[in-house]
């Protein structure tokens, strides 16, 4: 239920289902932890979830339950979980995978899920390059434990590995733009995806819970809108019952001061991209700098500033990059896709390169990638497919479509779409890790990969529509609903 209240939509109150019927609860403030933000998107919400972009989530699952085990952590499936259709076939899909289980978890395992867009939206960068806010509710600690791979572009130039990572977590991303008398907690915070492995564990996501009960009871008594709240005293709650370290009541903002540490960041640049997370964090600052440095640099150091321009879109280094792909004349080593156990490069040195062109845009690139493409068998390592599809997408040459339409009509590299239980069941029979899908997954992501890029390029005899037109209808909710933005856009 919605009202305005001088011109702000504001939450009034929830319909919940109990055991005599349903019932319309009143509230000054609805706590929404549902995970996936669906109280606020009912209410108006803007959401972020599967788009058009490429398709990136950390792996799901439905777990079984063997008597006497204490733990059981599964990643073998993508669901969409606001899709009725692909969480009734997870069940089944699920059942059969694991037939001697005792019983069954009862909630699809998703680790990623819609997420508000809230006042503050933080990043990957903001957790590496350790950003304190003034309205610290919750600080949360993980290895980055990706469960797939990642889209920002540093983890293409610097990767965290298996280190634990602190960060904090602003009041301000859980508070839905727009809407008041809301609040949006779990995974559904206002966060860029690559950021939820270390906000996502449980007890971190309880104590966010804590903190925003806090502020709604306070809120509430005091009679004061939320953003107009004084959250200093509930900082301090959090602070003697141990929640929080104690700077966290004098704190600031620490992004513009950091912009000082710009220049001794681009001098350790050489030293295995030292200092790469605090440049690409102030693109606008470091770009000068970078190009600066770009034309001093030595021949052999000039990679290092190019990469980081181009993890910033800015063509400068584009020579220094392309140089580096030409000079591989066969594949490197690349990562076959994995969910379980997923802590370092999702790529190889030569898939970062590529991916590093294509964000300069330089159409020198294609004519590059397309040699290595034509040299590329389907059955070869995840990345190197993913890299070359996204960077000839990302430089948007229609040249490319053609040699991305043979790759497409190579035996054993596409028609990984599944219609039914029956297509879900070969292909799982198929998968010689059956238990953690990643053939099953793999294939579907390559394919779908090069039909969005193709597509996009403008189609070569219709094969990328007909790919994403046979996804459209896969019983898996994420790929259906990624190949229908495709198509839509
Ligand atoms: C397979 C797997 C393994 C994991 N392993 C670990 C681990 O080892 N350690 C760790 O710390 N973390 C682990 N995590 C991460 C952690 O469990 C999740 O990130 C965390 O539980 C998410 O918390 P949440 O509050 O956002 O959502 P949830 O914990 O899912 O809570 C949301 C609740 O809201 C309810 N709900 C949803 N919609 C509605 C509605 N419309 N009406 C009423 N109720 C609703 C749901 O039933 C659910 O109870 C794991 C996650 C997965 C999927």
């Amino acid at each position: 239920m919605i009202e305005n209240v001088n011109g702000t939509a504001a939450v009034k109150g929830v319909l919940i289902t109990t055991t005599s019927g349903p019932r319309i609860v009143l509230a000054k403030t609805v706590i929404d932890a549902t995970g996936n933000g669906c109280i606020a998107a009912a209410a108006g919400a803007e959401m972020k979830y599967i788009n058009a972009n490429e398709i990136a989530t950390q792996g799901h699952g439905l777990p079984p339950r063997n008597l006497g085990s204490s733990y059981t952590n599964t990643d073998y499936m993508y669901v969409d979980e606001t899709d009725i259709e692909d969480v009734s076939q997870l069940f089944i899909y699920g059942k059969e995978k694991f037939p001697a289980a005792f019983d069954f978890g009862k909630l699809p395992d998703t680790r990623e899920r819609p997420q508000i867009v809230g006042d503050f939206s933080f990043t990957v960068l903001d957790q590496v390059n350790k950003r304190t806010y003034d309205d610290t509710i919750c600080q949360s600690k993980s290895n980055f434990d990706t469960h797939g791979y990642t889209v920002t572009p540093y983890m293409e130039i610097e990767h965290l590995h298996h280190d634990g990572h602190f960060c904090d977590m602003p009041y301000r991303s859980s508070l839905p733009q727009g809407l008041d008398k809301i609040l949006v907690g779990g995974l559904a915070t206002s966060c860029h995806r690559d950021a939820i492995p270390i906000i996502r564990m449980q007890p971190d996501l309880q104590n966010q819970g804590y903190a925003l009960g806090c502020i709604a009871a306070k809120a509430a008594k005091e009679n004061v809108p939320l953003r107009k709240l004084d959250i200093k005293p509930v900082q301090k709650h959090l602070v003697e019952i141990g929640n929080l370290p104690e700077r966290v009541l004098t704190d600031k903002d620490n992004y513009e001061d950091s912009k000082a540490a710009l220049p001794d960041a681009i001098k350790t640049l050489p030293d295995g991209f030292k200092g790469s997370a605090q440049l690409l964090w102030h693109p606008e600052e470091a770009k000068p700098l970078l190009q600066k440095a770009y034309q001093n640099a030595s021949p052999e150091n000039k990679i290092v500033y190019a990469m980081v321009l181009a993890g910033m879109n800015d063509p400068t280094g584009a020579d220094a990059v392309l140089d580096k792909v030409k000079n591989f004349d066969a594949w490197d080593k690349g990562w076959n896709f994995r969910g379980m156990g997923q802590f370092s490069w999702a790529s190889s040195e030569l898939d970062r390169y590529i991916m590093m062109l294509g964000r300069t845009h330089d159409k020198r690139g294609v004519p590059v990638i397309c040699k290595l493409l034509n040299d590329l068998k389907p059955e070869d390592d995840f990345s190197h497919h993913r890299a070359c599809a996204l960077a000839l997408e990302w430089i948007g040459d229609k040249s490319a479509a053609k040699t991305v339409a043979e790759h497409l009509r190579k035996p054993g590299m596409s028609g990984y779409w599944q219609h039914d239980l029956t297509a879900a069941r070969e292909q799982d029979k198929a998968d010689p890790k059956g238990g953690t899908a990643e053939k099953s997954r793999r294939d579907s992501l390559a394919e779908i990969g090069f039909a969005r890029a193709l597509y996009h390029l403008g189609d070569y005899e219709g094969v990328g529509k007909k790919i994403l037109e046979n996804y459209s209808t896969d019983l898996r909710g994420y790929f259906s609903r990624h190949a229908n933005e495709v198509l839509r856009r």
